[in-house]
């Protein structure tokens, strides 16, 4: 197990409705030595790329990007989530539905903020059904800017999201994939390293 898995067996807590609860250290109260370990493990797979800007999407990714970025030596730009859609043009807009309250948020960006000339990774602290990730991706596109990377916290291995995103041929690289989890007996499976995606 990695570090972050040891940590997910450690403190996080597996909730009815495929949920995992990692408030201790990662979306409320956070661990930022954690985050910093993160940051050095997502430098090392994304090394070849060249990145010069960070997305994510508020509010549970910005703490973890903030973190990473220092190891890219890049500025954050996290998708600022609203309930009005802006008509003006300034922005760049997606709509993302939310796999924990299950409601549906537009989510926006300056256009000041993401242009052609940019190549995002995008971070993120969980991947289950993908739809957060398929926003950005959209705000990406939107702004002809690049997706070099996609760098998650925990993936839940048993949700589609990681396949769809691979499927687009996105380098997608989660710290830790969760294969199972059991809601009765707390226990948490993840998928061998080794194995191929
Ligand atoms: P997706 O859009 O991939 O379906 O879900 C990803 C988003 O939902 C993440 O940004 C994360 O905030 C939230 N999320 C999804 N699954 C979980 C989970 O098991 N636990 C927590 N705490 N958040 C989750």
């Amino acid at each position: 197990m990695n570090f972050l898995e040891e940590r997910i067996v450690k403190d996080g807590v597996v909730k009815p409705g495929n949920v995992l609860k990692v408030d201790s250290f990662l979306n409320h109260q956070m661990d930022v030595k954690l985050f910093d370990k993160m940051g050095e493990e997502f430098a090392k797979r994304f090394e070849k790329k060249k990145i010069n800007k960070i997305l994510t999407i508020e509010a549970s990714g910005i703490g973890i990007a903030s973190v990473v970025a220092l190891h890219f030596d890049v500025p954050v730009v996290f998708a600022k989530k609203t309930q009005s859609i802006n008509l003006d043009g300034d922005m760049y807009t997606a709509s993302v539905e939310s796999f924990t309250h299950k409601n549906i948020n537009n989510v926006i960006v300056s256009k000041k903020f993401l242009t052609k000339d940019d190549h995002v990774l995008i971070i993120d602290d969980f991947l289950a059904n993908g739809c957060a990730l398929m926003g950005l991706i959209q705000i990406v596109n939107a702004a002809h800017a690049t997706v070099e990377g996609i760098g998650i916290a925990i993936e839940k291995g048993f949700q589609s999201g990681g396949h769809i995103i691979r499927n687009l041929g996105y380098q997608l690289e989660s710290l830790a994939i969760i294969d199972s989890m059991d809601d009765v007996t707390g226990e948490i499976k993840f998928k061998d390293p080794n194995e191929t995606m």
